[in-house]
């Protein structure tokens, strides 16, 4: 027995496949190993009927599979849900899953708090707490498509009974072929959640690969995109490494400003951002960059500011997505009014540019984009408090 258990939702195929190995296992079941983790939502080794029972048990002795506990969880009234995880020493991360339509957008966040302290979010206030691991990562989505799966056999096989755990839905799931085309709902995942992507750049990418992995989450490349505030060397290596939809987080239109508002802009200018974006753009697969611009009231909202942004536009191939700003006290900022917003994308677009403003969702439960975790500490802080409590009043109790 390891000292500790090796967490499976970290590896990766090729990291999974020489464990196996190690054994004496064959790639084959290390894919197999994969869909029982990955697409069945499959966490007891003893469940996996078809891995002979000798391996199963070198797996139980060694290993674990095993998402960041969750602290609670929400449902919006529009149907977008959020779960809060305790990834220890009172840190917390949080996951949104917004559907729509056409689509199911998991948000996922890659380090608890962030370093880079943009102006207008309240990740970057709370500071940095950690970068996440791989397992912490694909966790959350690991976590979220089987809750996801569970509500959809649910509602469809027991209509009237909510209860039963995941993994005895698992089981019966994979027996059932019909339910796995429409439970596949997370159909994209956006690393736009806590921290910045490309500053936690290993485990993000061993994350990525596992999320386009046939074997595990099968998504495409186009349907997986990081968010990165600019870190200009690590576009680079992800463009060779593992080249996925890219967003680049604007928010100004020129150095001065953008130096205020995302002080990364110091060390990455946006001369050197906008080549990078077009060396990126010559292995991504997708033919633009989607700048992301949080509209904030009088800061860079302004005619000029839309003017200096075309002129950036005729740059790079893009679209812009402009973020109505969710306010919280400490920014000093408030967001842009709508007519504000709506004059400034129909500039854009009269330039020719392809812009879409950035619905809100989940407002009822906190759960919209740059709001995600902003008391998360505190909170994670009072649970902590409670759980002591709680401790005193057991030991009152025996004594
Ligand atoms: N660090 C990465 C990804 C996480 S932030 C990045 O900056 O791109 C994801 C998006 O949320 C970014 O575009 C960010 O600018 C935006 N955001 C942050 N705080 C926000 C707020 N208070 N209101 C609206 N959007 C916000
Ligand atoms: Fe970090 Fe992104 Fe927030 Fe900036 S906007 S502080 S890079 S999480």
């Amino acid at each position: 027995m390891h000292a500790e258990p090796i967490n499976l939702l970290g590896l990766d195929a090729p990291a999974l496949t020489q464990l196996v190995g190690q054994w004496g296992g064959k790639p084959f079941r290390a894919r197999q190993l994969q869909r029982w983790i990955h697409q069945r939502g499959v966490s007891q080794f003893d469940e996996m009927t078809d891995l002979a029972r000798e391996f199963r048990s070198q797996l139980s002795q060694n290993c674990e599979v095993c998402a960041p506990p969750v602290l609670t969880q929400q449902r919006s009234t529009d149907g977008t849900r959020k779960w809060l995880f305790d990834v220890g020493q009172g840190n917390a991360i949080e996951s949104v899953f917004i559907p729509e339509d056409d689509r199911g957008t998991l948000c996922i966040s890659s380090q608890a708090g962030c370093n880079v302290a943009c102006r207008f979010c309240s990740t970057g206030h709370q500071g940095f707490n950690r970068n996440l691991t791989a397992a912490e990562i694909i966790g959350q989505l690991w976590w979220a498509r089987r809750e996801l799966m569970q509500d959809a056999t649910s509602s469809r096989l027991q209509p009237a009974d909510q209860s039963g755990s995941a993994d005895q839905f698992a089981v019966n799931h994979s027996s059932d072929r019909s339910a796995q085309t429409d439970t596949r709902v997370i159909s994209n995942v956006v690393m736009m959640g806590m921290g910045e992507p490309l500053l936690n750049y290993d485990p993000v990418l061993t994350a990525v690969r596992m999320m386009l992995d046939d074997n595990a989450y099968g998504l495409s490349r186009r349907r997986v995109t990081v968010s990165t505030s600019g870190v200009v060397p690590m576009m680079d290596r992800l463009s060779q490494d593992c080249p996925v939809a890219l967003a680049v987080s604007l928010h100004a239109p020129n150095d001065a400003l953008r130096d205020e508002l995302v002080p990364l802009n110091k060390k990455y200018p946006l001369k050197e951002l906008l080549a990078a974006c077009e060396r990126y753009l010559a292995f991504a697969p997708r033919d633009f960059i989607t700048f992301e611009y949080v509209m904030l009231d009088g800061v860079n909202d302004s005619d000029q500011h839309a003017r200096e942004l075309i002129q950036i536009a005729r740059q790079v191939h893009c679209k812009f997505n402009l973020i109505p700003f969710n306010p919280f006290p400490q920014s000093g900022l408030k967001r842009s009014s709508a007519a504000r917003v709506r004059i400034f994308s129909q500039q854009l677009m009269d330039a020719g540019i392809v812009t879409t403003v950035r619905k809100t969702r989940g407002d009822d439960i906190d759960a919209a984009c740059g709001q995600l975790a902003g008391e998360v500490k505190d909170r994670t802080r009072l649970k902590e408090k409670m759980a002591e409590q709680k401790m005193i009043a057991i030991k009152e109790i025996r004594a």
